[in-house]
C-alpha cells in the first residue's frame, strides 16, 4: 500500500485526470538529468551525447510501454502538440486530400487541432454508452466518395478524460482500414491505466501525455506507424528526425520514461482502485441518489463521473473543496471556468444532468480510504444543500 501524499492531512486529491502527483521515479530520473549539466541532445561532444542517451532511454521505455518501436516515437511538448502533430501533420503529408471523423467526445487538443486542419471535419456521433456508434462509422465509410473527399481520417480517444469510458479503438481502427483510411488515437488517458499496444489497436498515430501518469508536464510524445504519412508542422533545427524541430526537453524526457516503466509495471494496482471506485458509487446512488454516468460501459477504474440533478457541479466542487478534497466539473482545462459538459450532451444526458455531473479521478498514490472519505464530503454538502434544492 503507498502512502497518499494527503491523507491524514488535509487535502484529498481526486483530480487524477486534469494531472498527476509527480510519481518518485520520475522525479529522481530528472533530478539525474538535470545533474548532467548542459545537456543538449544534438551536440556531438561528450555532454551532447551523454544527454542523447537520456534522451533514446526513455524512447525505448516510450516504446516498450506501447509495444513500439523506439525510432517510431517522436518527444513532443505534451498530448496537445502530439494530437495536433499527427492530425495537421497527416493533413499536410496527404497534401489537403483528406477528411476528417472526429467522434463527439474528443478532448479540445483533438476538435482543434482538427477544426485548424484546413479540411473538413465531420464528427463521429457516440450512443448513450457514451462509446462511438460503429454502425454509423461503417455506413459513412461505405458510402465514402474518394474523389471528394479524400482519404478519411478518424480522430478517437482511448479513454475519455471526463467519463473514463473506453472506446471501441481497434474496432473502429480495423474499419478504417478496410475503407483504406487513417486513425489517430488520443491515448492521454488511457496510457498507464489499461495494456496499450498500438499493433493490436491497429492504428496508424498515438497521442500521449507525461503528466497524466506521474510524470511531468509538458512533455508528451507521438507514436506513428511506419511509413504512414506525416510531415512537420514546426520548423526548424530538425530534431526528432525532423518531425518536430526544438532542443529536447532532456529531463522532461527522462521523467517521462521512468513514469510510463513504472505506471506500466502498476497497472495491476491501478486496476485495483476499480471496486474500491464502485463501492464509492454504490453509496452515493443509495445514499445520495445520484446518477453515475457511463456506470454500464467499460471504464477506467480510477474515475468516477456522476451527477445530481439539481445540485449543481460548480456547487458541488466548491463543497468538496472547502472540505479539502479536489474534483473537476466538467473536463479538466474547463475548471474555473465551468459550463456545460459537452462530453454529457453528446451522450444525450439532458441539462440538469449536464449541469450536475462532477468528475472524480484517483491514480497512482490515491490512499484506500480517499474513496469513503470524498463519499463523506459529499453526502455531508448534499444533505447540507438539499433543503435549498428543494426551496
Ligand atoms: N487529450 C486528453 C484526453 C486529455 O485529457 C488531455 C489533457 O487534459 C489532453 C489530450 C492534452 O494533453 P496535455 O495536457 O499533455 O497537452
Amino acid at each position: 500500500m503507498i502512502e497518499s501524499l494527503y491523507i491524514g492531512g488535509t487535502m484529498i486529491y481526486a483530480d487524477y485526470n486534469a494531472t498527476a502527483p509527480l510519481r518518485p521515479e520520475a522525479r529522481a530520473a530528472m533530478l539525474a538529468a538535470y545533474d548532467l549539466g548542459a545537456t543538449n541532445p544534438s551536440s556531438v561532444h561528450k555532454a551532447g551525447r551523454a544527454a542523447r542517451a537520456v534522451v533514446e532511454k526513455a524512447r525505448s521505455e516510450v516504446g516498450a510501454a506501447i509495444g513500439s518501436r523506439a525510432e517510431d516515437i517522436v518527444f513532443t511538448s505534451g498530448g496537445t502538440e502530439s494530437l495536433a502533430l499527427a492530425i495537421q501533420g497527416a493533413v499536410v503529408a496527404l497534401d489537403g486530400a483528406a477528411t476528417l471523423i472526429v467522434s463527439a467526445i474528443e478532448h479540445e487538443a483533438a476538435t482543434k487541432a482538427a477544426a485548424h486542419a484546413g479540411v473538413p471535419v465531420e464528427t463521429a456521433y457516440v450512443l448513450p454508452t457514451g462509446q462511438v456508434d460503429l454502425d454509423d462509422l461503417r455506413a459513412r465509410l461505405a458510402a465514402w466518395d474518394r474523389g471528394l473527399k479524400g482519404t478519411p481520417i478518424l480522430v478517437l480517444m482511448l479513454a475519455n478524460n471526463e467519463t473514463g469510458i473506453l472506446q471501441p479503438v481497434a474496432e473502429a481502427a480495423a474499419l478504417m482500414r478496410e475503407a483504406g483510411g487513417l486513425t489517430v488515437c488520443d491515448a492521454v488517458q488511457g496510457l498507464g491505466k489499461v495494456p496499450v499496444n498500438v499493433a493490436l489497436l491497429g492504428v496508424d498515430y498515438l497521442a500521449v501525455s507525461a503528466h497524466k501518469i506521474g510524470g511531468p508536464q509538458g512533455v508528451g510524445a507521438l507514436w506513428h506507424r511506419a511509413g504512414a504519412p506525416l510531415k512537420a508542422v514546426l520548423y526548424g533545427g530538425g530534431q526528432e528526425r525532423g518531425l518536430r524541430s526544438g532542443t529536447e526537453n532532456v529531463a522532461g524526457i527522462a521523467g517521462f520514461g521512468a513514469a510510463v516503466s513504472q505506471s506500466v509495471l502498476e497497472l495491476s494496482r491501478y486496476v485495483s482502485l476499480g471496486p474500491r471506485r464502485d463501492a464509492m458509487e454504490a453509496r452515493l446512488k443509495a445514499e445520495g441518489g445520484v446518477t453515475v454516468i457511463g456506470e454500464g460501459s467499460p471504464r477506467l477504474a480510477g474515475v468516477s463521473n456522476f451527477a445530481r440533478a439539481g445540485f449543481r457541479a460548480e456547487t458541488q466542487v466548491m463543497a468538496l473543496d472547502l472540505a479539502g478534497v479536489c474534483v473537476s466539473a466538467g473536463s479538466a482545462c474547463s475548471s474555473g471556468k465551468v459550463k456545460r459538459s459537452l462530453v454529457l450532451m453528446a451522450m444525450g444526458a439532458d441539462d440538469a444532468l449536464a449541469e450536475s455531473a462532477i468528475r472524480t479521478s484517483f491514480g497512482w498514490n490515491s490512499h484506500p480510504e480517499d474513496f469513503a472519505r470524498l463519499t463523506d464530503a459529499w453526502l455531508e454538502a448534499h444533505h447540507r444543500a438539499a433543503p435549498r434544492q428543494q426551496a
